[in-house]
């Protein structure tokens, strides 16, 4: 709706944003992946991160969903979600499509910024048909420098990390680093315009490819004891890999994974999820969570000892 409504007034680029209707891994996968790097991060690096995020300027918010946790851990919990929360926030606004909002204290201003969650890579060829819309690829060498520049004022480093946490995760999201382009040129945008038929789930059998991946690691609802337990039970299953890689690296693997597994077999006009499809499907959305959070502790640990 809002694509066409505002067809004429918008550049491409945030057609594709404000199309999104889901945001990569619902929060429950990206609050498991910040608390597997939480596990994971020694306690110099805990440090660092709970004395920046301090800072930022909807921490008290953050601290009031605590329920008796560590405020360290519950802050850095939040932050990981922040940038979804505030497409619903009336503080902020969608540029192209809304007038700018007043600057609130301690932020840079208050855009929503749609376009950095994601890149749009055509599955199965290297080259760009397009130049990207979404720039997440550009966006997490930024504000990685950012978060590690104590140079830089600390409002920025606190306004960058949440961003930070956030992106490493919809960098492990194969529908976040690719698009199926059809004849007539135009990009599925991520999965996000194909829609599947799944009757593995009662409730959610005609969805969109993309919000089917981003709910494969959890239901959005997961947190307090039973995120834990989802987390332990993925450490166990998946060491850390052995190399962190670099933004890039993740990407091309998303990509990868994209072209090759991403979407199921076109035997009807609707797409359907099968059950060896599904299993494949939650195999690597689980690992690619766990990945990210082991990579999210290994970056943090290198920007801020
Ligand atoms: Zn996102």
């Amino acid at each position: 709706m809002a694509a066409r409504v505002f067809g004429r007034l918008l550049p491409l680029s945030l057609l594709w944003a404000l199309a999104l209707p889901a945001a990569a891994w619902n929060a429950a996968g990206h609050r498991i992946s910040a608390m597997i790097a939480w596990e994971s991060m020694d306690v110099p690096t805990r440090d660092a991160v709970a004395t920046i995020l301090r800072q930022h300027p909807d921490f008290e918010q953050w601290l009031l969903r605590a329920n008796g946790a560590d405020p360290d851990l519950t802050a850095f919990l939040e932050a990981s979600t922040w940038p979804d929360d505030i497409r619903r926030d009336k503080r902020f606004y969608t540029s192209g499509s809304e007038e700018p909002t007043p600057t609130q204290p301690g932020f840079p201003d208050m855009e929503r910024r749609l376009n950095w969650h994601f890149v749009d890579r055509p599955v199965g060829r290297y080259e760009r048909l397009l130049p990207s819309p979404g720039v997440i690829d550009q966006q997490l060498v930024a504000l990685a420098r950012t978060v590690g520049d104590r140079k830089e004022k600390l409002s920025a480093r606190a306004y960058a990390l949440p961003w930070l946490i956030h992106l490493v995760g919809d960098a492990h999201q194969p529908l976040h680093a690719a698009s199926r382009y059809g004849p007539d040129g135009q990009s599925d945008q991520g999965g996000n315009k194909m829609t599947i038929s799944n009757p593995l789930h009662a409730h959610a059998s005609s969805i969109s490819l993309h919000r089917y991946w981003d709910d494969l690691p959890a239901p959005p609802w997961l947190n307090g004891s039973r995120l834990h337990s989802t987390v332990i039970a993925l450490i166990s299953r998946h060491p850390a890999p052995a190399a962190t890689g670099t933004p890039e690296q993740w990407i091309d693997e998303s990509w990868q994974i994209a072209s090759e597994h991403a979407y199921p077999p076109e035997v009807d006009a609707v797409p359907t999820i099968t059950a060896d499809f599904h299993n494949q499907a939650l195999t690597i959305a689980n690992r690619r969570v766990t990945e990210a959070g082991y990579r999210l502790a290994a970056l943090l640990r290198q920007l801020l000892r």
